[in-house]
C-alpha cells in the first residue's frame, strides 16, 4: 500500500512542480494551500522524504512509470545484478525441524564486492590505495573477514509485536583499518533473516552461520584457493580471503558457539577450569583445579583450544544417541557447551576454530550494561555517602561543550539526568545509558569524581580511584586504532582495575563481563586489533527502519528487506569519499578573507572554503569546535574558525589557545586575541570536550 502511494506521490508532484509559469503567479499562501492538500492525499512519510523528493522533481522530470510493480522492480535491480560470480542475491536451503527446506535470502559477498567496486569509484580507489599502503593480498598472505552477528528488532510500537526481530549478519574486511570499520559504508549485510525462521531450522544460528560461511568459502568460487578478481577502476587485482573474526555480543558469541552461556555453571566459553560464582565444585575441589568467575589471577585458567572445544562438540554428538535425557542434561551443564545438530562446531566442510576465531566485543563488555555501568553505579553509591549525588553530577556535566557533530547526532547523554531515572539508577545501583552515551560521558564522570574528590580533600579514597582506573581501561581500548595500545599495557590496566574494584566493592556485583575483560588483551595480541561494535549498532538503524515500513512480515520478508539494504547500501557507496575534504561549505567568502587565503596560498589552483572539514580519512572537526593537534613533540589546542582545501589539502583557519595548566585528563587554556593562524589537517589529533570559563578554556584530554 504504502509503495503504491509513494508512486502517485510521484506523478502528482510533477503536476504540482513543473508549470513553471504558473509558480511565477502563484502566491505564497496558494502554494501552501496546495502542498497542504497534497500531503492529506498521500500515505504518512517524513517530511524529508516529501521535501526530498519535491526537490527531485524540481531538479529532473521524475521517471515516467508509477505502478507499485514499477517500484518493486527498480528496487530489485541491484539484488538481480548478474556478476561474473554470480548474481548478488542468492537463495540458500536450510534444514527446518518439520523436515522441510527453507530457502533463505543472502546477499552474496564476492558478487556484491565486485558490483560495489564497479558502482562506487570512492569505494575502489580506497582499496586500491589500500593494496598499495598495506600489500595486496596473495594466496600465502591473504586478507582477513570479519564477521559479525547479532539479532535486531525493530519492534511494533502499535501492536506490541516482535514478529520482525531478525538475526544480521554483516561482513568486512580487516585490512580496512579499525578507523574505516567504524564506517557503516564498509560493513557487507550477508543476510536479514527473522528470528522465528531461524529457530525453525535445525541447529539455529549456529547451523545458519555454518551454512553462510561455507557458501562465502567452499562455494564454486572460492576465494582461498582460486581469488576473486575484482576491477578496480582498470587495475585487476586477484583477492584472496580467510575468516579471521567473528564478533558479537555474548548472546550472538554463545549461539554460534554453542556455549551455554555468562549465567551457565561454566561461564566463559574460553576457560575450561573457570566455574560460576554459586558453584559449589569450587569449594570441593581439593586438587585447586577450579576458579571462581571473580578471579582476576591469569595464570590460573586453563584456556582451551580449538581442539577441545571442537572435541567437545563431537562427543556430544556421539553421547547423544547413548545417553539418557537427564545423563545428557548434565553432561553439559558440566562442559558448559551443548549439543546442537548441524552447528558451526559440527561442519566437516569448514573445519571452524572456535577459539582462535572468536573476539569479545569490548563495547559489550564495557558500556552495554556491563563492566564500566555497574562501576559507575557502586562508586556513586559511596560518593553518594559522601554527599556528591548524581544531581551534582547532571550540573557538572551541563557545564560542557562536545564536538558539534556528536551533539547533533544526540548520542552525548547530556539529558539523561532526569529524576525519574536518577532514582533507578541509585535503587539499582548501576548507571544506565546506550553505549554511545556512556562512550561522551566517561571522561567528564571521571573528571567530575576528580574535582569533587579533590573538594572534599577525598582524592586518596579507593571507590573514585576505581572508577578512574575503569576509565584508564577505555582510553587505553580507544587507542587501539592509533597502535598506541599494546596487549601488556591493556593487560596491566585491565588486571589493576579488577584488583581494586574486587578489593574495595567486593563480588556481589561481579558479572562474567568482569571476567570477559581478561580476555581482551589476548586478543588483542592474536588479532592486532579488535573492533567495538559502535558501527553495528548504526548500521542496525536502517534495518529497523525498513523493517519498521514493512507491512506483511509472513511472506517474503527476509527478501524484501535485504533487497532494499542492498539497493540502499550501493546508493551510499556511490558518494562514499574517503579523502580529506570539505563536508559543508559556506554561501559567500568576505572579500577579506578571500584575499589573506590568496595571500596563504599564492600557488594554489583550487581553493574552498568551509565550515567542516575531514581532517584525516575517516574524522571530522567543524567551526566552534576545540581541537588538540600535535605540532613537534607539542600538544596544542586551538577554536576551528574555518576549513580550507588546497589543491586537495586540507587547512583550518584556528585562533590558538595558550596552555596554562595540565593534569592527568584535564587541561586548561588561555584564550590569547583574535589572531587567525592556519593549522594543516594532518597534525589534528580530534576535536574534544570543553568548557569555558571567561577566558580560559578548559580541556579533557581526547584519547
Ligand atoms: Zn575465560
Amino acid at each position: 500500500m504504502a509503495l503504491s502511494l509513494l508512486a502517485l506521490v510521484a506523478s502528482v508532484v510533477v503536476a504540482v512542480g513543473h508549470p513553471t509559469m504558473m509558480a511565477a503567479v502563484e502566491t505564497r499562501p496558494a502554494k501552501m494551500a496546495r502542498l497542504s492538500r497534497l500531503r492529506g492525499t498521500l500515505p504518512q512519510m517524513s517530511q524529508t522524504a516529501l521535501a526530498a523528493l519535491l526537490a527531485a522533481a524540481k531538479e529532473a522530470p521524475l521517471p515516467d512509470v508509477s505502478r507499485r510493480a514499477d517500484v518493486r522492480e527498480a528496487k530489485q535491480l541491484a539484488a538481480r545484478t548478474l556478476t561474473p560470480y554470480g548474481p548478488v542475491h542468492a537463495q540458500l536451503p536450510m534444514l527446518c525441524h518439520s523436515g522441510a527446506v527453507k530457502l533463505v535470502e543472502v546477499q552474496s559477498p564476492w558478487p556484491m564486492l565486485h558490483l560495489a567496486c564497479q558502482t562506487s569509484e570512492g569505494f575502489s580507489s580506497f582499496i586500491s590505495d589500500l593494496c598499495g599502503n598495506v600489500g595486496a593480498p596473495t594466496i600465502q598472505s591473504p586478507w582477513g573477514l570479519i564477521m559479525y552477528s547479532d539479532e535486531v528488532d525493530p519492534g511494533d510500537p502499535l501492536m506490541g509485536k516482535h514478529g520482525r526481530k531478525y538475526q544480521a549478519v554483516y561482513w568486512s574486511i580487516l585490512e580496512f583499518g579499525a578507523s574505516a570499520l567504524s564506517e557503516e559504508e564498509l560493513w557487507f549485510t550477508f543476510c536479514t533473516v527473522r528470528s522465528v525462521v531461524v529457530r525453525q531450522m535445525v541447529g539455529g544460528m549456529s547451523a545458519l552461520m555454518a551454512c553462510l560461511l561455507r557458501h562465502m568459502f567452499h562455494g564454486v568460487h572460492s576465494p582461498s584457493d582460486a581469488g576473486i578478481l575484482i576491477d578496480l577502476g582498470g587495475l585487476q587485482i586477484r583477492f584472496f580471503f580467510e575468516l579471521r573474526q567473528m564478533i558479537g555480543d555474548e548472546l550472538a558469541l554463545q549461539q554460534l558457539n554453542c556455549h551455554r552461556g555468562a549465567s551457565a555453571e561454566v561461564p566463559c566459553m574460553f576457560c575450561m577450569n573457570v566455574k560460576s560464582k554459586r558453584s559449589i565444585d569450587v569449594l570441593h575441589d581439593r586438587a585447586g583445579y577450579f576458579v571462581l568467575v571473580t578471579c582476576v589471577d591469569c595464570e590460573k585458567f586453563k584456556f582451551h583450544s580449538d581442539v577441545t572445544i571442537r572435541k567437545i562438540a563431537f562427543d556430544l554428538r556421539d553421547r547423544s544417541s547413548v545417553e539418557t535425557k537427564e545423563g545428557m542434561k548434565t553432561l553439559q551443564k558440566q562442559l558448559g557447551y551443548s549439543y546442537i545438530p548441524n552447528s558451526l562446531l559440527l561442519c566437516p566442510v569448514l573445519k571452524y576454530k572456535p577459539a582462535t576465531l572468536t573476539v569479545y566485543d569490548w563495547m559489550h563488555c564495557f558500556l552495554v550494561d556491563g563492566v564500566f555501568n555497574i562501576t559507575v553505579g557502586q562508586t556513586m553509591a559511596v560518593a553518594h555517602k559522601l554527599g556528591v549525588s548524581y544531581k551534582n553530577m547532571a550540573s557538572f556535566v551541563a557545564t560542557w561543550s562536545w564536538p558539534r557533530r556528536l551533539t547533533q547526532k544526540g548520542a552525548i547523554g547530556k539529558d539523561l539526568f532526569k529524576p525519574s531515572r536518577i532514582a533507578t539508577w541509585r535503587k539499582e545501583q548501576k548507571f544506565k545509558c546506550s553505549a554511545s552515551e556512556a562512550l561522551s560521558l566517561y571522561p567528564v564522570m571521571a573528571a567530575f569524581l576528580q574535582m569533587e574528590s579533590t573538594r572534599l580533600g577525598l582524592a586518596e579514597n579507593p571507590a573514585f580511584a576505581v572508577l578512574y582506573l575503569c576509565c584508564d581501561v577505555l582510553d587505553h581500548l580507544l587507542c587501539i586504532p592509533r597502535g598506541t595500545c599494546t596487549p601488556e599495557g591493556l593487560a596491566e590496566a585491565i588486571v589493576s582495575f579488577l584488583r581494586l574494584y574486587k578489593l574495595v566493592f567486593g563480588e556481589k556485583h561481579w558479572t562474567p563481563k568482569f571476567h570477559s575483560i581478561l580476555h581482551l588483551p589476548r586478543m588483542l595480541a592474536e588479532h592486532k586489533v579488535i573492533i567495538p561494535c559502535f558501527v553495528a549498532e548504526r548500521k542496525h538503524k536502517e534495518g529497523k527502519r525498513i523493517a519498521g515500513y514493512l507491512h506483511n512480515t509472513s511472506v517474503d520478508f527476509e527478501r524484501s528487506l535485504l533487497e532494499d539494504i542492498t539497493s540502499n547500501h550501493l546508493h551510499a557507496l556511490r558518494d562514499f569519499v574517503v579523502k580529506p575534504r570539505i563536508c559543508s561549505g559556506i554561501a559567500r567568502c568576505s572579500e577579506t578573507l578571500l584575499a589573506q587565503l590568496q595571500a596563504s596560498f599564492p600557488d594554489a589552483i583550487s581553493l574552498q572554503v568551509g565550515k567542516r572539514a575531514k581532517f584525516n580519512q575517516f574524522n571530522e572537526t567543524e567551526v566552534g569546535d576545540i581541537v588538540l593537534a600535535q605540532i613537534g613533540n607539542h600538544v596544542v589546542a586551538a577554536e576551528i574558525c574555518g576549513a580550507i582545501v588546497a589543491d586537495g589539502a586540507v587547512f583550518f583557519l584556528v585562533s590558538k589557545l595558550k596552555l596554562i595548566s595540565s593534569e592527568k585528563r584535564l587541561s586548561k587554556w588561555q584564550r590569547v586575541g583574535q589572531e587567525l593562524r592556519l593549522l594543516e589537517g594532518v597534525s589534528i589529533l580530534g576535536p574534544c570536550v570543553h568548557r569555558n570559563d571567561g577566558d580560559v578554556v578548559v580541556v579533557i584530554r581526547c584519547v
